[in-house]
């Protein structure tokens, strides 16, 4: 028997389950497809973070992306009754005077004296590295993304909206009125499939790198650490002693799989940054969809307006997701036009 949706919706990570709350929101239905063929999502530490700790530069509209966010995650903790944000104070060790002094500089300017704490703090855990301090950010924390997503697929699993298996680009017929899939048939369907999108043969063109990135999960009983550590790597408190240290990046291995390679670079990293006994527990490793300008990807296909996509959320995905839907909702029912430095079609040979 065929059935009827406004929407379906390839892939349930963080862009999925955004698009998918704006949809509920605006009273469209929808169904969505799933295949835990990437993990981005699943493994992410789940950071959000205004400051680009490295230059010490704001991130890219990071105000907007924020006011958007917080109360995005705050009303499906509601929905779903679980907790996911969970307020930490970020801390960035210095390694030298010069760090410190340029620290003081960025304090300074307009666009990130809201974030950057202008004194100096003591890290308050015994076993941390930092000689010359640190600087705190604000507005930061982390979204146990693990949980949100696990939450969220159960959820439309109980209502009958999540379908766990691969979505199968060749079975789209596209007529005048609608796009027929299977035994469905919708008004649109709106690819979230991260670094899946290499096997998507309406949108696989356009510059979408990838970069995977490695994980580990320690227990370090001594470490005490009640907020993030950022240095060489970051440590991440996860609570009962747990903590996750992460993370590589690499651009041309595009696997979800844990290597040796990846877990040694994190263990030297680690202990230039915390000097206590530890034990890894887990291992994990996923692809983030990064793009070669560093903005996302979303619009819609320029020979058949029911194909949009929603991808290129990069490092940052936990910030950025759930404006972009908002963004991705209007340009799509309202013809609002995306700004150029998001919308593919800046890439316009590529689709
Ligand atoms: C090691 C690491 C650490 C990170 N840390 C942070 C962090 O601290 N803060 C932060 O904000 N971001 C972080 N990120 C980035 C963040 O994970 C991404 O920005 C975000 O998860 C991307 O979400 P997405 O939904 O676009 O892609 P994904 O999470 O990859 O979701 C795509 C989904 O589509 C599904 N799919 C694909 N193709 C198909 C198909 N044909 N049929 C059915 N399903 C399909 C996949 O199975 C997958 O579930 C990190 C990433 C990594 C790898």
């Amino acid at each position: 028997m065929e059935t009827s949706v406004d929407y379906i919706i390839v892939g349930l990570g963080l862009a999925g389950i955004a698009m998918v709350e704006e949809l509920k929101r605006q009273e469209k239905t929808f169904v969505v497809y799933e295949d835990s063929s990437q993990t981005s999502s699943l493994v992410a530490g789940g950071m959000y973070n205004p400051v680009i700790l490295k230059r010490f530069t704001p991130v890219w509209n990071a105000k907007e992306q924020l006011d958007v966010a917080i109360p995005f995650y705050l009303s499906l903790e509601k929905e779903l009754s679980a907790s996911f944000d969970q307020p930490l104070d970020i801390y960035r060790t210095f390694k030298t005077i010069e760090e410190q002094n340029n620290w003081f500089i960025a304090s300074d300017k307009p666009a990130l004296q809201e974030y950057m704490h202008p004194e100096l703090v003591k890290v308050e855990a015994n076993h941390v590295v930092a000689p010359y301090q640190a600087g705190r950010v604000r507005h930061t924390g982390r979204i146990r993304v693990r949980e949100l997503v696990s939450a969220y697929r159960e959820y439309l699993k109980e209502n009958g909206q999540l379908i766990e298996e691969t979505f199968r680009h060749d079975r789209i017929l596209t007529w005048d009125t609608h796009i027929e899939y299977k035994n469905r048939t919708a008004g649109r369907i709106v690819f979230c499939e991260g670094n899946g999108l290499k096997n998507n043969p309406f949108f696989k063109k356009l510059p979408l790198n990838g970069t995977k990135g490695e994980l580990l999960t320690i227990h370090a009983p001594d470490l005490k650490l009640h907020d993030i550590i950022k240095s060489a790597v970051f440590v991440l408190p996860l609570g009962n002693d747990l903590y996750k240290v992460g993370a590589t990046f690499n651009w041309a291995d595009k696997t979800n799989v844990p290597t040796q390679e990846g877990r040694k670079e994190l263990e030297d990293k680690l202990k230039t940054v915390i000097t206590c006994d530890y034990k890894i527990v887990e291992h994990e490793a996923g692809v983030r969809p990064t793009t070669g300008d560093r903005r996302p990807l979303l619009g819609v296909h320029k020979d058949n307006h029911r194909l949009v996509l929603f991808n290129g959320l990069g490092t940052r995905g936990v910030m950025i997701a759930p404006l972009m839907a908002k963004k991705l909702y209007q340009c799509i029912e309202n013809n609002q036009a995306l700004d150029r430095e998001i919308d593919i079609s800046r890439f316009k040979q590529k689709n």
